[in-house]
């Protein structure tokens, strides 16, 4: 792809966006970027590579694209956007930075995507290339973006990608050595514009591979049923519930991954740290993926038995009076909640709430019913959520994050557990999951 000259428009100047006015700076491109913000709020990011006159500031309007040649949306700009509507309308090619980063990778790419599970298995994989000796760059939605790889000397073996929706909306040519579709639930619907949208888009990370690819996919997932037929890579699936006849399940106390070119192979589910059944389905589309890239059982197994998983993802953070506390703040969506609360068998007090993404909490009732003894409503959404989950559970509302765990505190007996799984994003009291996360674990060691 030649950027010489080109006029290119980026919008969102958060760390992608900065990222990919970097890399197009280098190529020769005139860039225009405009943020949403008012310019006082990303100016003085801006005026740190603002050298030359390649780089303008544009106004946040459709009159940006006169003579523009290619837009490139941040990951958090809708598709219904207004400058990627009137771009799409005028024929002018819009594609997103893990697009604009394939057209100058040299190094093979693993893309896990999925609605939960991202970063967990993407973060696994690379520690397992790297134990093997292989040199990776493991970033995408995580860490820092490809772009900024591709404007490097791309020293590395394999790129490991955490990619989301909101990448793979705008790909063209993206194809990946190896692509991990995890799960596919409800969420995003408010940006996607429904689930059939995000469910399609999220299809579109096979879409340009060939058969000398891998599409790793989830058999026990309904959504994924009637993708397989559509691929071209050679496909391999994983069952957490099922033992299939090749591709990777449980048996007797193993992971067996079976396949007709690497054979069989067994690995002791007891090597695994981190709790439940959906992290076993993490591990095994990260064994497989590991498998495709020449890694031995022994870097395999010495890996994920020293993995102890990442904060704020049913995170233990202490005891109180014979009650367990969980943080859970990443578990923004009703897919991760029940995985969450499917992981206890002691009864649960659970924390749910925050800004809602229209989420399908109805679909919570039975496990709410067969888990949790009480469920406490907090923020923004509990007004919503209360009306969907109906009367499967003693619930309780309170206004804020700080109020709820000292309601569950109050309430909790002997032998409890109290769960922060909130089924929402944050941004009614905190500025990022992160925050609401190191907050309840600040109250509760308070407590
Ligand atoms: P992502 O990057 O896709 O958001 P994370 O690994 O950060 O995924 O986990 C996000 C939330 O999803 C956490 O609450 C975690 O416990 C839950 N989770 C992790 N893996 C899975 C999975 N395979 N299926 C369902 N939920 C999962």
């Amino acid at each position: 792809m030649n950027l010489k000259g080109k006029k290119i428009v980026v919008i969102g100047m958060g760390k992608t966006g900065l990222a990919t006015v970097r890399f197009l700076g280098t190529r020769g491109a005139k860039v225009i970027a405009t943020d949403e913000k008012p310019p006082e709020k990303w100016e003085t990011v801006f005026e740190q590579i603002a050298e030359g006159n390649w780089l303008t500031r544009g106004v946040y309007n459709a009159g940006i694209l006169d003579g523009v040649s290619m837009v490139v949306p941040s990951p958090g700009v809708p598709p219904s956007n207004e400058i990627l509507q009137a771009a799409v309308r005028n024929n002018i090619p819009v594609i997103s930075e893990v697009e604009l980063a394939y057209h100058f990778l040299k190094v093979p790419i693993l893309a896990v995507t999925g609605t939960n599970g991202k970063t967990t298995t993407t973060t696994l994989l690379g520690e397992i290339l790297t134990r093997e000796g292989k040199k990776v760059f493991v970033g995408g939605n995580i860490g820092n973006p490809l772009i900024e790889f591709a404007g490097n000397n791309q020293a590395a073996d394999f790129v490991v990608a955490e990619i989301s929706s909101f990448q793979l909306q705008w790909i063209e040519k993206f194809r990946p050595f190896v692509a991990v579709l995890l799960n596919i639930t409800c969420d995003h619907v408010n940006y996607h514009g429904s689930f059939a949208e995000y469910r399609r888009i999220k299809a579109r990370v096979f879409e340009n591979q060939t058969k000398s690819d891998y599409a790793i996919l989830n058999a026990e997932d309904p959504e994924q049923k009637s993708m397989a037929a559509s691929i071209r890579a050679q496909v391999a699936a994983f069952s957490s519930r099922n033992q299939l006849p090749t591709g990777i399940f449980i048996k007797d106390g193993n992971i067996v991954f079976r396949n007709h070119a690497f054979g069989e192979e067994r690995y002791p589910l007891s090597m695994i740290k981190i709790p439940g059944l959906h992290n076993v389905e993490n591990v095994m589309a990260a064994v497989m993926t590991a498998c495709f890239c020449g890694c031995s059982r022994e870097s395999i197994i010495d890996t994920i038995s020293q993995f102890s998983g990442l904060p704020h993802r049913i995170e233990f953070v202490g005891e109180k009076k014979s009650v367990r506390y969980y943080d859970d703040s990443k578990g923004t969506n009703v897919g991760s909640v029940i995985r969450a609360l499917d992981t206890f068998s002691a009864p649960v007090i659970l924390l749910l709430g925050g800004r809602d993404k229209d989420g399908d909490f109805q679909n919570l009732k039975p496990l709410l019913a067969a888990k949790a003894k009480q469920v406490i409503l907090f923020g923004e959404a509990r007004d919503r959520i209360g009306s969907l989950i109906g009367e499967s559970v003693p619930a309780v509302k309170e206004p804020t994050l700080q109020a709820a765990i000292e309601s569950a505190y109050k309430s909790a007996h002997t032998g409890d557990v109290v769960l922060l799984s909130p089924g929402c994003a944050s941004f009614d009291e905190f500025n990022n999951y992160k925050e609401r996360g190191i907050f309840f674990k600040n109250v509760v060691r308070n407590l």
